[in-house]
């Protein structure tokens, strides 16, 4: 429920817009860039709040547990925003070999983690044989572990490598072992900002049919936006914009995840995101996405308070307690223990869910 106190007037144009979306309309591109430059944050707050209990009561919040491994970081893409990546050849580097993959998952298995979430640097001299080696010798060793793995831009990798069509060597992944796929790798969704974040990257078109491939073989997956650079506002509803389309084609994405970018590099230009800007796009998401079921906050990305705040303007989920993670400063929670914790606090009852948004048993840790 909306709070009593909260007016919203017709003849104001923002709460035109949110009281459309109360309604259960859809609201355009413009309504929402309308909504990011002149609405009340508190009001896209409560409208947010309100359309979250459609998906999940207020009184709970998910988590999920997956470890993140990083199987290579020899990449030659060089995201400008990025200080995880080795040059190829620079002897730097590092590549894992299946039995290192195996051994992380089995302390993985014993933190009580049961999905794998795979992902690495763009490295064409590595193998076809390579993927599809660790991905049949994890299912092999964890017959009932979900893999999630490989964001647009490694995939794409694999269809040059293979010289096969995209659609082919996906199915040959999923009939291995691949269950989904993480929508990574977006950033900005516009050639302007694909031109400052990463020339090489794949661009808009090869990102959208990477993932509108993935979803269509029965892969699906998550997808995100990540702000805080010299985008425009403009340009950040333009991005939504492109995975509504494609989700409205497909129905792939099972969630929806809003993020800033963290300070990596002294070759890209960061700004500092004020905390009540990001619960507000994090809110125009839950908005703007009535094709999108869940909206996720990055504890690990942004901290515990934001997290909490998150929660109550919109999110449902806070993601995975971090097991590893390679690519980005990390503020998560460290345990399960710590997960339900957390969430307690906050006046949430923890619900555990698996990659696919499932409901699943969930210990009961004191
Ligand atoms: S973010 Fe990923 S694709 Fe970009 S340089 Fe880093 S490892 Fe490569």
């Amino acid at each position: 429920m909306i709070p009593s106190h909260f007016q919203f007037l017709p003849e104001i144009p923002a709460d035109a817009i949110l009281l459309k979306a109360i309604e259960g309309k859809r609201i355009s591109k413009e309504e929402a860039i309308l909504l990011y430059k002149e609405a009340d944050f508190l009001k896209i707050q409560m409208v947010a709040r309100y359309l979250r209990e459609k998906v999940r009561p207020l009184s709970e919040a998910s988590y999920t547990m997956f470890r993140v491994v990083n199987y290579t970081n020899y990449c030659n893409v060089e995201c400008s925003f990025c200080s995880f990546m080795d040059e190829i050849g620079n002897g730097k580097g590092y590549v894992l070999s299946l039995d290192e993959i195996l051994e992380k998952m089995d302390f993985a298995m014993e933190m009580g983690a049961d999905q794998l979430f795979l992902q690495g640097g763009v490295y064409p001299e590595l193998p076809f044989s390579y993927y599809t080696e660790i991905i049949s010798g994890i299912k092999k060793r964890f017959p009932s572990m979900h893999i999630r793995a490989f964001s647009p831009v490694e995939i794409i990798n694999l269809e040059t490598i293979t010289k096969r069509p995209l659609r082919d060597v996906l199915i040959e992944l999923k009939s291995i072992g691949l269950d989904s796929v993480p929508g990574a790798g977006a950033e900005i969704l516009t050639e302007r900002m694909r031109e400052i974040i990463s020339p090489k990257k794949a661009s808009v078109t090869e990102w959208v049919r990477a993932m509108e491939t993935c979803h269509e073989v029965g892969l699906p997956g998550s997808a995100n936006v990540v702000f805080g650079s010299e985008e425009t506002q403009e340009e950040v509803i333009e991005h939504l914009q492109v995975i509504r389309d494609l989700q409205d084609r497909t129905g792939g994405f099972l969630s929806f995840i809003p993020w800033t970018f963290q300070p990596q590099t002294k070759r890209f230009k960061i700004r500092s995101v004020p905390t009540h800007e990001y619960l507000k796009v994090l809110g125009i998401c839950r908005i703007f996405f009535d094709n999108i079921a869940h909206m996720e906050t990055s504890v690990m990305v942004l901290g515990k308070g934001v997290g909490q705040l998150a929660l109550l303007s919109g999110a449902d989920d806070i993601s995975s307690v971090v097991i590893e993670e390679n690519v980005l400063r990390s503020f998560g929670l460290k345990s399960e223990k710590e997960a339900q914790k957390f969430l307690k606090e906050g006046g949430f009852t923890p619900v555990r869910r698996n990659l696919l948004y499932e409901n699943v048993e969930m210990p009961v840790l004191t």
